[in-house]
């Protein structure tokens, strides 16, 4: 296939690692862009650009997503998927509507759905209310959320103040009706319209009812059917997948995140018998970087390592008191973004990062702007390429298993599931 087939927009980075590990999932060879690619850069056939215009000004955010639109239509794309997260994370004023409103107009299309459902996370729409677990959105911890608080349950109440287009519903008895029927009522409404879908079943007819339509805004899990429909339907040709760079050996750990699930995975790679240096904000403030350097140049680069800030919530709360928490939180980052740096060059190719912020840090510092997306180590975790075959994990704090740190670098030895990509 010459260029790309399938363009998205994702509002954030983990969200577009999440979208691309369930298109790598369903088969397809994807490539994940660190920010808006170079004009010359070649298209490839599954594209997702990771933006950061969550939480930004709605107009800087349809700048940088209509930007991310040319870009994927001088590529060829046919079909575009606008990516959130499936709590609807969004304020008023944007930025979810805000943008799905501007990608309708430059792509001419007068009616579009809006599909945030991740069952598989618990995540479920039931007569247009969006439900976290067993609890309305607006009753869930989202409700407290510090940037994003969601304070209605109702996506075309959510929606209506964010867009300048009516807003409609398809309700559940539809979708179990089936693809047709979800096809007819959506022939009868335009603008933004939610499509409820409790469980993966209710997914899978609505990406049959709307595999043709040339704009669909939604979480990760709506994408996952769309690959294998496309190929039935004779519209993608099978996909070849350039096979995925064989990764450079060394393997090294570096741990931003002091999530709970995270301070176990620490403690578990520790206890497995991996080497392990601590770093603390109030020590980095002082004496810098040098020792921490010092000690992974004098590691083994085969052996089982971990650079970590990793920290109880005692601990945190001291050094934010002393530092300040964007302080303290910055010093980290930029310690383990260097030490990552470092890392590569002394020649490690293998690299799992614990932390949303700590992996986006991470990735500027190793300068790479286009990343191949790999076997999944976790729901949403896949491993990823950089274009010198490094091959880095990013996590956020809450996701994978106890054993995640040891199950990943498994994965890549046994090769295998590499190949199998
Ligand atoms: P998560 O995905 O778990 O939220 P992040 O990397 O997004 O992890 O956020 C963790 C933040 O906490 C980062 O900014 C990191 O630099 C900061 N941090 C890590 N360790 C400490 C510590 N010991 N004291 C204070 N802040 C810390």
């Amino acid at each position: 296939m010459l260029g790309t087939f399938f363009g998205a927009i994702a509002d954030d980075f983990t969200g577009a690692s999440d979208l691309a590990a369930m298109l790598a999932r369903a088969g397809v060879p994807v490539t994940l862009r660190v920010g808006l690619p170079e004009a010359n850069a070649p298209g490839t056939p599954f594209e997702v650009i990771a933006l950061k215009i969550r939480t930004v000004p709605p107009e800087d955010a349809v700048a940088e997503a209509r930007a991310a639109l040319r870009w994927l239509r001088a590529k060829g794309a046919q079909r575009v998927f606008w990516k959130y997260c499936s709590t609807f994370d969004s304020t008023p004023r944007g930025n979810i509507g805000t943008v799905a409103d501007a990608l309708m107009s430059d792509l001419q299309v007068d009616a579009t759905i809006h599909c945030p459902a991740f069952p598989e996370n618990g995540r479920r729409v039931f007569m247009g209310k969006l439900f976290v677990g067993e609890e309305p959105l607006d009753e869930s911890p989202m409700k407290h959320h510090p940037l994003t608080p969601m304070r209605d349950a109702d996506l075309r109440r959510l929606l209506s103040p964010q867009v300048g287009r009516p807003t409609g519903l398809v309700p559940f008895p539809v979708v179990r009706a089936g693809p047709k029927a979800v096809r007819d009522a959506l022939a009868k409404l335009s603008g933004h319209v939610v499509v409820d879908a409790v469980e993966d079943g209710d997914l899978r007819v609505i990406a049959e009812a709307c595999r043709d339509m040339r704009l669909i805004c939604g979480g990760s899990a709506i994408a996952a059917p769309l690959p294998a429909l496309w190929r039935a339907a004779g519209v993608m040709d099978a996909a070849s997948a350039e096979p995925l760079p064989v990764p450079r050996p060394g393997r090294l750990v570096l741990s931003g995140s002091c999530s709970a699930m995270t301070r176990a995975q620490v403690g578990a790679y520790l206890d497995a018998g991996a080497s392990g240096y601590r770093l603390e904000p109030e020590e980095l403030a002082r004496g810098g970087l040098a020792e921490a350097r010092a000690w992974l140049a004098q590691q083994d680069p085969d052996a089982d390592k971990i650079l970590f800030a990793t920290a109880p919530p005692n601990a945190v709360a001291a050094a934010q008191e002393a530092l300040g928490p964007a302080r303290a939180g910055a010093l980290v980052e930029d310690a383990l973004a260097k030490l990552a740096a470092d890392a590569v060059r002394a020649g490690i190719g293998r690299i799992v990062v614990a932390g949303g912020e700590t992996s986006g840090a991470v990735i500027r510092a190793l300068g790479t702007d286009r990343l191949r997306i790999g076997p999944e180590i976790a729901p949403g975790v896949p491993w990823c390429f950089t274009g010198d075959g490094v091959a880095v994990a990013l996590k956020s704090g809450n996701f994978g298993g106890p054993d995640f740190f040891t199950h990943a670098f498994e994965m890549l030895d046994a090769g295998g599931s590499v190949a199998a990509q």
